[in-house]
């Protein structure tokens, strides 16, 4: 269990979620972390590889608004969608404030210091959440 104080947002999960705020945040100035508790982006399309899976929707309507793709199928497959996904991130320099294995426990607004405490639990030994 580790106990940080952190100033600026901070959000979990790196699935298109995470992604959408953390570019968002970036472009707005705004300082942030992005918590993931698994050891990769993705979210659902981290966790779901069966074969066959992809989108329910069209592709091109499931992409961020800031970046359109040229998908190679209607309905995109999870490897594609995990690819955008990692580009995406690489594309707009926010894969540095993301801490994957560290799956958020609580998160404590302290309005005497200002700042919020988000207490995560590091899946790995040696992990610093400072
Ligand atoms: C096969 C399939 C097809 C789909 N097709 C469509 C579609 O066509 N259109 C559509 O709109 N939606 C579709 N969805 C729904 C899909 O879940 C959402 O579109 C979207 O990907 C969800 O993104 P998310 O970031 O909100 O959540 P997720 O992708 O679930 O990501 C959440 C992340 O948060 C992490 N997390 C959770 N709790 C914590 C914690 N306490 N601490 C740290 N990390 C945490 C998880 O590990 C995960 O990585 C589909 C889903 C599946 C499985």
């Amino acid at each position: 269990m580790v106990r940080t104080r952190c100033c600026g947002w901070r959000s979990s999960g790196a699935g298109f979620g995470g992604i959408a705020a953390a570019v968002r945040l970036k472009q707005a100035g705004i300082a942030f972390t992005v918590f993931e508790r698994s050891d990769d982006l993705g979210g659902v399309w981290n966790e779901n590889t069966y074969p066959g899976v992809e989108v329910d929707n069209f592709a091109h309507w499931y992409s961020f608004s800031f970046r359109t793709y040229d998908w190679s199928r209607t309905h995109a497959g999870q490897q594609e969608l995990k690819e955008y996904l990692n580009d995406t991130v690489d594309k707009f320099g926010v894969r540095e404030h993301f801490r994957f294995g560290s799956a958020v426990e609580r998160v404590e607004w302290t309005r005497t210091r200002s700042g919020t405490t988000c207490t995560s639990r590091t899946d790995r030994q040696n992990r610093s959440n400072s």
